[in-house]
């Protein structure tokens, strides 16, 4: 790869790509993205395309979403743009939005130090950046951010590729490697193992070795991670399409018990069983329906994640003395609120995950009004999915999956002939040995 030095700058020189030598062109470039580094470039200041956006315009890989570096201040940008709205402590980011079509705008950042004045850069004694607004150069901003794959800038200028830290060799080796010290950059924030951890599985690169080793060691600073961010990650690992190899990876480092520490423990209990055979096939089939392009719901994978633990308590509260219906509610809130502490569990998704649980014992009764009324019910679709998921995992649910499965398909009439009279079966909690073979439901 032809490579030039930047003739003016003064910081660390970068490498620069001229258009000619690679493949970033604005017409992969989202259209509101695009007005943005416009409208910033026409108002005299720098703009550039950085992170995920430029790394995977590189790798010809569809970009998630488009982020933006400038020199103008939050203030700056907001003047520029009716559509604007300044958001974030921690990190003060200007949102421009199209609709639901969100473009983020950040201010070029100087690397943290202890020494920053109050009230613009923080680092705690353990060396966690809690406030981060120092603003800088573009050779500071660089410096600043995780990966060197994800510090490279592409200018709205002059469509040339500035690399700083050496992300253009990375990005072709395949490697994800932190730039600067690496167990320094963790204590800063520890939400960046996480982010190695997904990087590395959706792009199929490799840790290097010295970003790697930290990761074996310094999984209990996510401990301190408020939840609230700890579950937006957790969304975009197990959203982003390859939510299985990413689970592998982190319980390889021993991150997983961080986010789910009950279902690390169920895991590790029977780690040849049914949880993980469960677990692997529930993130396999949201990376498929992902893939597919359908819908996915995070309370559907929360079911799952923290079926076991749900399980393991509710017969622990049944040997207790309570119903199994008891039990199971008095489990569901126990789990709920163990799992808050963690990652937060907000009501929008842990109320359709507890419903989804709750249907699962009605699934057993094929016959009169209550199973028409559960055919109904506004979550039967996750309810059902996720019992196949049960079944197909290897839980002795006999033929419950396609018994519901053929339901679905008759007419109303039909049903209920389908549904009337018969014995109630007797509940079951037997397991049968997993069948491997046919992943997904
Ligand atoms: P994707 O959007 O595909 O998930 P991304 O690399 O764009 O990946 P974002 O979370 O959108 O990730 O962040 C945009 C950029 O901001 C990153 O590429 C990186 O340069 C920087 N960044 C994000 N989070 C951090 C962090 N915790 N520490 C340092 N830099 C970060
Ligand atoms: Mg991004």
């Amino acid at each position: 790869m032809a490579r030039t030095q930047h003739p003016e700058s003064s910081g660390p020189t970068p490498i620069i790509l001229p258009r000619s030598r690679h493949a970033v062109s604005r017409a992969d470039i989202g259209e509101h993205a695009l007005k943005v580094l416009y409208r910033l470039k026409d108002a005299g200041y720098q703009a550039y395309l950085v992170g995920g956006g430029v790394r995977d315009l590189l790798l010809g890989r569809e970009p998630k979403d488009f982020d933006i570096a400038t020199d103008a201040r939050p203030e700056q940008v907001r003047r520029l743009f009716r559509n604007c709205r300044l958001i974030g402590r921690r990190f003060r980011l200007a949102h421009v939005c199209f609709g639901r079509d969100i473009v983020e705008v950040a201010t070029f950042r100087a690397l943290m130090d202890a020494e920053s004045p109050e009230g613009e850069g923080v680092v705690t004694e353990d060396g966690r950046i809690i406030r981060d607004n120092v603003y800088g150069t573009i050779e500071e901003d660089a410096l600043r951010r995780d990966f060197t794959v994800n510090s490279l800038y592409y200018s709205i200028a002059d469509f040339s590729v500035l690399d700083y830290t050496g992300g253009l060799e990375d990005l072709e080796a395949g490697t994800i490697r932190l730039i600067g010290v690496p167990e320094v950059r963790y204590r800063e924030d520890p939400v960046r193992m996480l982010r190695a951890v997904r990087f590395a599985a959706k792009l199929g690169f490799t840790i290097a070795p010295e970003t790697e080793a930290p990761l074996f060691e310094l999984g209990h600073l996510l401990g301190d991670i408020a939840p609230a961010r700890l579950f937006d990650e957790a969304l975009k690992l197990f959203h982003g399409g390859c939510a299985l190899k990413t689970f592998e990876m982190l319980r390889h480092y021993d991150l997983f018990r961080w986010l789910y520490p009950a279902t690390e423990q169920a895991l590790a209990h029977e780690q040849e069983g049914f949880p993980i055979t469960f677990v692997s096939r529930a993130l396999h089939n949201t990376d498929e329906r992902i893939n597919a392009g359908k819908p996915v719901t995070p309370a559907f994978l929360l079911a799952a994640l923290l079926w076991e633990p749900l399980r393991l308590r509710a017969e622990a509260l049944e040997r207790e003395g309570m119903s199994a219906q008891q039990a199971q509610q008095a489990a569901a809130a126990q789990v709920c609120s163990e799992q808050a502490r963690h990652t937060a569990m907000p009501k929008r998704f842990a109320l359709p995950m507890r419903e989804i649980w709750a249907m699962q014992p009605r699934f057993r009764l094929r016959s009169g009004k209550r199973a028409l009324r559960l055919l109904g019910h506004p979550r039967f679709r996750a309810g059902y999915d996720f019992m196949c998921l049960r079944a197909a995992a290897g839980e002795a649910l006999d033929d419950d999956c396609q018994w519901w499965t053929e339901i679905q398909e008759l007419e109303p009439e039909a049903q209920r002939r389908k549904t009337a009279g018969g014995p109630k079966r007797p509940r079951r909690r037997r397991r049968t040995k997993p069948r491997v073979q046919d992943v997904g439901v």
